[in-house]
């Protein structure tokens, strides 16, 4: 191979080459925003496969999303061509230990068939173990319990070593029982959650060393990228792995650790040295990506955090255009500001594809996706509401989960009795009661109960009927393409029908939807594949096609960059956000602290911050305080200009920044109400033009019952 004047090599500076051509040993990249990491793993993994050191199959490496899978295996063909092929072990974590627990899932009590269920079959299945071990999911609610169950498999911890303490917060003492309870339930039916996607698979090392020893064997060299975000089992799995060749290669910067909340911790980087005898570490200190102005405005703000490492950021870049603030009366009035904008851009020859905006809270998206929709502008939203969640959708998933997978208990409950079946609840409740006795699944339950008396022979036929469609339809899986099959299931099992003669506005939409989810079926080589690229998407980013704006959470823009970034609802209470303050205090404001960071050196050459002075929030008006965020900018670097609507907002706002002071010494948690009282006093001595004007043409403040896109609906990037 010509690995001295190889193609990947060329245009990277002298430290960028050497974490590429550092193959033998563990090391550690740490690095700001826009420095190369990526670009440093995708380099590496092209020379490791043209100096013929390992093949394809025999590198991990682990990215955040799945898209960022996508770029990367994309991005080493174009590198090393046919060399690259397949890359079969280039995924997130939960796509790689997926494909690993399949292959091993008997030794963790699954079958390889296992389902992957989502959030909301989650909380079901913990009502009913709720239900069965008598306990008021009133008082104990089972979202409380998934929350922790979560957090105990983010931090690598089984039902049998979940410390004391923490199993007694739950339903007075029964925490860690329950979370036994469930796992045992799990396996019962088949199917795993997120969390036991790893926690499985880390199971599976730990008790089969032969196992284990034969991944450390095959993995000759591991890369992760963002490993500022790993979480505590994410963290043991790959130590466990990596103690076979010990070439580990990890990437990340301190000041873009986002994911605290879901259990990441950035002590995985300060850790390393010491995990990983000998290791290496590599600094790069020139970024690629912003122009400089940008760059000053990022490390202004994120020097106002205390826990760092602290690392120089410069580019040689040029000084680009200072990031702008803007003030807006109030959500509206930024939608249609940015949709000017961004209009503006498109008259300049800027794509849309490198456009795009990061919101705190997903909640947010909905104004911006009204008014692109009246403007006709394209756009795409990355990690939100989703087709896939959309109950029709969940229905008909449904079916075919059960299809694939009989044992499937969620599915079957999901979907038994819709279109109506006379399979009520009491009748479902008798299936439960059988499986629970026998250990069964509810679709074997109902095979055992049509050949008893239990039930009264109008629902055993209603029952045995469906079985038999259950049976025929599994027995074409092989036979029928799988958009097919989908078809003659939703028409046989009379789902179509029933939407068909539903008269409600909604309906042809749905008709609709369920058309849809049978073209995008038709993209997979197989049903099985179909269903798990399902659950694998259901979590993050969604894929589309042609030049579109991105709406996505700060959460979701990690590692992307983007030519212009709007950044718009920098207020206090919403970014930061209200939340994180409360429930983490100062490590909560720094982590938000990071997040707009990260927000800002997403831009290559525009950052346009915004915002509102009043904004709906848990569907009431709010008056709102500037973010402290945008007072520790640094005033040199930083634009603050009119709003588009002429009106005059700067002076607005830059008078607003010159008084926050005041507000912020007296701004702790739970301060909100108190910022709010003294927003309200400020409001009323308020003399400024802009905010008579405003006012006067909108009439006075109203409270609207408006709601805030809610739970299911929320990504889970949205705190
Ligand atoms: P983040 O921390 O945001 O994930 P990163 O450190 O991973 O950033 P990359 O995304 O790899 O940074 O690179 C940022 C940009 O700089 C990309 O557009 C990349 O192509 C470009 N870049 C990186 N290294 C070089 C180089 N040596 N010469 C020219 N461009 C480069
Ligand atoms: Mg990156």
């Amino acid at each position: 191979a010509r690995v001295g004047g190889a193609r990947y090599l060329e245009g990277l500076n002298p430290e960028q080459r050497e974490a590429v051509e550092t193959l033998d040993g563990p090391l550690l990249v740490l690095a700001g925003a826009g420095t190369g990491k990526t670009r440093v793993l995708t380099a590496r993994m092209a020379h490791i496969l043209a100096s013929g050191r390992a093949f394809p199959g025999q590198i991990l490496a682990v990215t955040f999303t799945n898209k960022a899978a996508r770029e990367m295996k994309e991005r080493i063909a174009t590198l090393v061509g046919a060399a690259a092929e397949g890359m079969p072990w280039l995924g997130t974590f939960h796509a790689i230990s997926t494909k690993i627990l399949r292959r091993h899932a008997e030794l963790v009590g699954l079958k390889s068939s296992f389902t992957i269920i989502d959030t909301d079959d989650q909380i079901r299945l913990l009502k009913q173990v709720l239900q069965a071990e008598n306990i008021d999911d009133k008082r104990w609610p089972a979202r409380t319990l998934a929350y922790q169950i979560d957090n105990w498999k983010n931090r690598g911890l089984d039902p049998a070593h979940v410390p004391a303490g923490e199993a007694a917060a739950f339903a007075d003492g029964k925490g860690a029982k329950l979370y036994h309870v469930y796992q045992d339930r799990l396996k019962v039916l088949n199917a795993a959650d997120f969390g036991d996607l790893l926690l499985e698979s880390l199971r599976l090392f730990r008790e089969n060393p032969d196992v284990l020893k034969q991944y450390q064997d095959r993995f000759r060299y591991m890369l992760v990228d963002e490993y500022q975000d790993t979480n505590t089992v994410q963290y043991l799995w790959l130590k466990l792995l990596a103690q076979g060749r010990n070439n580990i290669c990890c990437v990340g910067d301190d000041d873009q650790s986002i994911y605290g909340w879901r259990g990441a911790d950035v002590d995985n980087i300060l850790r390393f040295e010491k995990d990983f005898p000998g290791a290496k570490i590599i600094r790069l200190e020139r970024n690629y990506r912003s122009t400089a102005h940008i760059l000053d405005v990022a490390a202004g703000l994120i020097a106002h955090n205390q826990g760092r490492l602290g690392k120089t950021l410069f580019t040689d870049g040029e000084k680009g255009d200072k990031p702008t603030v803007s003030g807006v009366w109030d959500s509206e009035e930024e939608a249609r500001t940015v949709g000017e904008e961004i209009e503006q851009l498109q008259h300049k020859g800027v794509r849309l594809d490198e456009i795009a905006i990061l919101v705190r809270a997903s909640f947010q998206m909905r104004e911006f996706e009204e008014r692109f929709i009246t403007l006709g502008l394209p756009y795409r939203v990355i990690g939100g509401p989703r087709f896939y969640e959309r109950a029709e959708i969940r229905d008909a998933l449904a079916y075919l989960r059960i299809t694939a997978q009989p044992d499937d208990d969620l599915a079957f409950e999901r979907i038994i009795n819709v279109p109506k079946r006379g399979l009520g609840d009491a009748s479902i409740q008798l299936l439960h009661d059988h499986a629970r006795r026998e250990r069964i699944s509810l679709t074997r339950a109902a095979r055992s109960m049509i050949e008893t008396e239990e039930l009264k022979p109008k629902q055993r036929q209603s029952l045995r009927d469906f079985l038999a469609d259950l049976d025929r339809w599994s027995a074409q899986i092989e036979q029928k393409p799988q958009g097919e099959l989908a078809e003659t299931i939703l028409e046989e099992s009379g789902y179509t029908d029933m939407w068909q003669k539903d008269r409600t506005a909604e309906a042809a939409g749905r008709l609709e939807n369920l058309k849809e989810l049978v073209r995008a079926m038709e993209e997979f080589p197989s049903l099985a594949a179909f269903l798990e690229h399902i659950s694998l998407v259901m979590d993050t980013d969604s894929q589309d096609a042609g030049p579109r704006v991105s709406i996505m959470t700060l959460h979701a823009a990690k590692g992307l960059e983007f030519e212009t970034v709007f950044l718009p609802g920098w207020e206090e209470g919403l970014f930061p956000h209200q939340r994180s303050l409360d429930d983490q205090g100062r490590a909560g404001l720094e982590e938000e602290r990071r997040l707009a960071y990260v927000g800002l050196t997403r831009a290559k050459r525009r950052a346009k911050i915004y915002f509102a002075t009043n904004r709906r929030i848990r569907g009431l008006w709010q008056t709102t305080i500037p973010s402290r965020f945008l007072d520790e900018l640094p005033e040199a670097h930083v634009e603050v200009v009119d709003s588009a609507s002429g009106r005059s907002y700067g002076n607005y706002a830059q008078s607003r920044f010159a008084n926050m002071d005041t507000y912020r010494s007296s701004y702790t948690t739970p301060g909100w109400q108190r910022a709010q009282r003294r927003n309200a006093e400020e409001q009323s001595e308020a003399k400024g033009g802009a905010w008579r004007d405003s006012s006067a043409r909108r009439g006075p403040l109203t409270i609207e019952g408006e709601l805030v896109a809610k739970s299911s609906a929320t990504s889970s990037f949205d705190k």
